[in-house]
């Protein structure tokens, strides 16, 4: 994919399209839904107000069976067989039973977008500002397509319900910095040190390591922790990158538009682990809008069935929450310091690990349509939906 810069001022002149499916958000959640699109016939919008993978937004670690899943490998830094979990009476070496690997966010958005079909599907930067049914305002002009997909991350710019803002949201806060330098481990600290309910991270990717804070209680800032966190281990604090996390699951369907990845609170309470789940919900959003595109589906079922699916998880969802609140009553007594030493037992490990990793699991993306099937006949109009 060409490295172009996002286009500003003079360069963004007035946007229309005719499509029918309007995917507002580039990143993850977005570019999973157009990749799952592939070979549907239908003619796809992808708009971000940042050209594809311009912005990295996460420390992107992703447990690697979800990189082969998707043919993603080609992104691939740094792989790591085991967590190193630091508190302030211990350091565990936890043995996972699967491995999990950072990545470069630029190349593996290239070879998403790579994925989706390229003839019928485009992409232009545009700012999404609000909606209206189904036309979508951008600071390039409206847009109106049957099928629109809320994949803008945790502000959920689409939802006309009341604007979601912190502190007071159900919100997580992470900032890291992105220094160059190398390391061997995947380092996690629970310690009050540098956060009083969340944790601390440091993710080796080839030559740089991302270094960060993630807070559980939005009221507490993660800047000078994360600065204090560099300082200890000789980095210097540069290269920024945050975001608010939204740890509770939030409605995937509201009003006729479909919500996935952040905008849904698909990210994970606990770990914030939000790339698979974003590729998950991602892939799970555009197998419902297939039968619509076929004309065997009304949008209606579409968003009963996708609301469902992701409803389906509320449960999982609600017991990581739980253990996330746990964690931060816990955090730092050495209760927390005995089950960091229970997990490093290989059986306790692999038990956990595998039923945190079947909440999203990588053969999910087996289950979907096979590429390059042939095209099929348009959605209808949204009158007609
Ligand atoms: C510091 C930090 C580190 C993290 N590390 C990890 C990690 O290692 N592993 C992991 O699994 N998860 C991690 N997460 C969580 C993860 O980043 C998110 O859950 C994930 O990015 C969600 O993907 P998404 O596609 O839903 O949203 P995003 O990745 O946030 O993408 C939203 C997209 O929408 C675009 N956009 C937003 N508003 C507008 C607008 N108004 N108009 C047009 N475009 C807009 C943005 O430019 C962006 O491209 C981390 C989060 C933080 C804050």
């Amino acid at each position: 994919m060409p490295v172009r810069a996002t286009k500003r001022g003079a360069q963004r002149t007035p946007l229309q399209r005719d499509c029918d499916v309007l995917v507002c958000g580039a990143s993850f959640a977005g570019l999973a839904v157009a990749r799952e699109l592939s070979g549907s016939g239908a003619r796809v919008l992808v708009i971000d107000r940042y050209e594809i993978g311009e912005r990295q937004t996460s420390a992107c670690g992703i447990p690697t069976s979800w990189l082969d899943a998707l043919d993603l490998r080609g992104a691939l830094c740094q792989t790591f067989g085991e967590l190193v979990l630091h508190t302030p009476w211990t350091t565990a070496r936890w043995q996972l039973p699967w491995t999990f690997s950072t990545f470069d966010y630029r190349e593996l958005c290239a070879l998403l977008w790579d994925q989706a079909d390229l003839e019928l599907t485009e992409f232009e930067t545009a700012t999404v500002t609000g909606r209206d049914g189904h036309t979508v305002h951008t600071d390039r002009g409206d847009l109106s397509a049957p099928l629109i997909i809320d994949a803008l991350g945790w502000r959920r710019v689409l939802s006309n319900n009341k604007a979601i803002q912190p502190p007071e949201a159900r919100l997580s806060r992470g900032l890291e910095v992105h220094p160059p330098g190398a390391g061997e481990d995947l380092e996690l600290w629970i310690d009050k040190r540098y956060v009083r309910a969340g944790y601390a991270w440091s993710f080796p990717a080839t030559d740089e390591l991302r270094v960060g804070v993630g807070s559980f209680w939005p009221s507490h800032h993660v800047k000078e922790p994360t600065v204090r966190l560099a300082g200890d281990l000789n980095l210097p604090a540069e290269g920024y990158q945050g975001n608010w996390i939204p740890h509770q699951l939030r409605a995937a369907v509201e009003d006729g538009v479909f919500f996935v990845g952040d905008s849904a609170g698909h990210c994970l309470p606990l770990t914030a682990e939000g790339i698979r789940t974003a590729f998950y919900f991602g892939l799970a959003c555009a197998r419902e809008l297939r039968p619509v595109l076929d004309g065997r589906a009304t949008r209606e079922d579409a968003l009963a069935r996708y609301g469902a699916f992701s409803d389906l998880h509320e449960r999982k969802y609600r017991w990581l929450l739980n253990t996330q609140h746990a964690v931060g009553r816990l955090t730092p007594s050495r209760a927390l310091t005995m089950m960091a030493r229970g997990f490093a037992r290989p059986r306790a490990c692999a038990w956990a690990f595998n039923h945190y990793l079947a909440i999203a699991p990588p053969s999910f993306v087996g289950d979907g349509p096979s590429k390059n099937r042939p095209a099929r006949a348009r959605v209808p109009s949204p009158a007609a939906v």
